[in-house]
C-alpha cells in the first residue's frame, strides 16, 4: 500500500514537472523576451496555479528527503502522532488565517505551508527522541541521526524566526509575521528543550543509570519550558486580541498548556514520593527469590544480583525501577500498582474477606494476601484485579465497578 502511495505521488510530482516545464517554455516561446515572459507566468491563472503546485511537490519532496536522511523509515508511532496532529493542526491555522485575512496572498500561503511542515518535522524528531529514551541498546547512529536533526531544527527555526522579527521592526505594526515570529518561537523554545532533555538522557546513560537527579532536572527543565509557553501564548493572546479580536485557534493550545502544567506537577510530585525512600520502601529480593525467579530484569533486560522487590512480587535493578517510575507508577511486569493508595479502604476489606476464605476452603492462607504484602506466587491475573480495585478506590468511584469481592 505504501508502494502504491509512493508510486501515485511519483506520477503526480513528474506530471507537475512536465506541467510547469511547458507552461515555461510556452511563456518563453509566445512572448519571446524574458520580462514580456515572466509578466504572463505571473499573471496568467493557469500559469499560476501550475507553478504553486510545482512549489508545493518541491516542498513536499524536500521534506520527504530531510525526513529520510534524518529519520529514515518513521515508526507506527510517529506516523499515528503525525495523522492525529496534522488535522488539528491544519484546523487551527484556518483559524489563523480567519484572524490575518487581510495579509492573505500567495507568499502567505506558501508560509504557512512551510511552517506545517517543519512543524511536523518537530513532532517526528521528538517522538524519535522519545524512542531513543526508552530503548535500551539504540545504535550510536541514531544517536548521530538525532543529533543532527535538532541542530538542522534549530537553524531552521532561528533563520525563520529572526526573518519574522526583522520584518516587524522594519514595517512596524502588527501583521501575519506576528503570527509567524510566534509560533517559531514556540518551535525553537520546544527544540532547545527536547535538546537538553536528550543530553540528560545521554548523560543518565553514561553514568550507567544511576543519576538519581535526572528526574528533578528533567522536571524543572519542563516547568521553564511550559512556563515560557505559557507566558508566550498569554503575550500573543493579547497582542492578536488587541489588534484583531478573540485568537479562536489559541484558546486549546493555551488550555493544554495549563493542563499540562498541572499534569506535571501532580506527576512530579507522586514520583518524589515514591522515589524520596526507595531503599525503605521497597525490600532488597532474597537470594533465594533472585535464584526461584528468571534473574533477569525485565526493564534493562540483564541480570541481576541484587534487585528491589515490588509488593507484587516483581524483581528488578534499583536504577532500572528509578527510571521507569519516572513515567509509570505501575509494575511493568504485572502492571499492578507500585504503592498501594493510602485511602483504600475497598481493597483491603476485600483482602481481609479473601483471606477468611482462603482459610476457610484450603486452610492456609496461600491462596490469600497475607497482610499488605501480596503473596509471591499470586498470578498475573489476580494482581492486576487487585490494581483495578486499587485504581477504582484512588478515584472513589469504585461504585461504578461490581464490588471488590466479586473481582477478587
Ligand atoms: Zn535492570
Ligand atoms: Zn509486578
Amino acid at each position: 500500500k505504501n508502494f502504491v502511495k509512493m508510486m501515485k505521488l511519483q506520477t503526480f510530482a513528474g506530471i507537475s514537472l512536465i506541467a510547469a516545464l511547458a507552461i515555461v517554455h510556452h511563456a518563453f516561446s509566445t512572448r519571446g523576451q524574458f520580462y514580456p515572459a515572466m509578466v504572463y507566468l505571473s499573471t496568467s491563472k493557469i500559469s499560476l496555479v501550475l507553478l504553486l503546485n510545482m512549489g508545493l511537490v518541491i516542498m513536499c519532496v524536500l521534506w520527504k528527503l530531510i525526513k529520510k536522511v534524518f529519520l529514515g523509515s518513521l515508526r507506527e508511532a510517529e506516523v499515528e502522532r503525525l495523522n492525529e496532529q496534522s488535522w488539528r493542526e491544519v484546523m487551527e491555522i484556518l483559524f489563523a488565517i480567519t484572524i490575518f485575512r487581510q495579509d492573505f496572498s500567495v507568499t502567505f500561503l506558501a508560509m504557512v505551508t512551510t511552517l506545517l511542515l517543519i512543524k511536523a518535522l518537530h513532532w517526528l524528531a521528538q517522538k524519535r527522541v522519545e524512542y531513543i529514551e526508552t530503548t535500551p541498546a539504540v545504535p550510536k547512529l541514531s544517536h548521530f541521526r538525532i543529533v543532527s536533526f535538532m541542530g538542522f531544527l534549530m537553524v531552521i527555526d532561528s533563520l525563520f524566526l529572526y526573518n519574522s522579527v526583522k520584518f516587524l521592526v522594519e514595517t512596524k505594526q502588527a501583521s501575519v509575521a506576528l503570527f509567524f515570529a510566534f509560533e517559531y518561537m514556540i518551535l525553537a523554545t520546544t527544540t532547545i528543550s527536547t535538546f537538553v532533555k536528550y543530553i540528560f538522557y545521554v548523560s543518565d546513560m553514561l553514568m550507567e543509570g544511576q543519576w538519581e537527579k535526572k528526574a528533578v532536572y528533567t522536571f524543572y527543565l519542563e516547568l521553564i519550558r511550559d512556563l515560557l509557553h505559557l507566558t508566550m501564548y498569554m503575550c500573543f493572546f493579547l497582542v492578536i486580541f488587541v489588534n484583531y479580536g478573540v485568537p479562536l485557534h489559541l484558546i486549546r493550545e493555551l488550555y493544554e498548556t495549563f493542563r499540562n502544567f498541572r499534569v506535571r506537577i501532580a506527576d512530579y510530585i507522586r514520583y518524589r514520593k515514591i522515589t524520596s525512600n526507595m531503599n525503605e520502601r521497597f525490600p532488597d529480593a532474597t537470594p533465594e527469590e533472585l535464584n526461584a525467579n528468571d534473574a533477569t530484569c525485565i526493564i534493562c533486560r540483564e541480570e541481576m544480583t541484587v534487585a528491589k522487590k515490588l509488593i507484587c512480587g516483581h524483581l528488578f535493578h534499583v536504577h532500572c525501577l528509578r527510571s521507569w517510575l519516572e513515567r509509570q507508577n505501575t509494575c511493568p511486569t504485572c502492571r499492578a500498582l507500585v504503592v498501594p493508595p493510602e485511602n483504600s479502604a475497598p481493597s483491603s476489606s476485600a483482602r481481609a474477606e479473601n483471606n477468611q476464605q482462603g482459610a476457610s476452603s484450603s486452610g492456609t492462607s496461600s491462596q490469600g494476601l497475607s497482610g499488605a504484602a501480596v503473596n509471591n506466587n499470586i498470578s498475573h491475573h489476580q494482581a492486576r484485579l487487585q490494581a483495578a480495585v486499587a485504581a477504582a478506590s484512588i478515584y472513589e468511584k469504585s461504585f461504578v465497578y461490581p464490588s471488590p469481592n466479586t473481582l477478587l
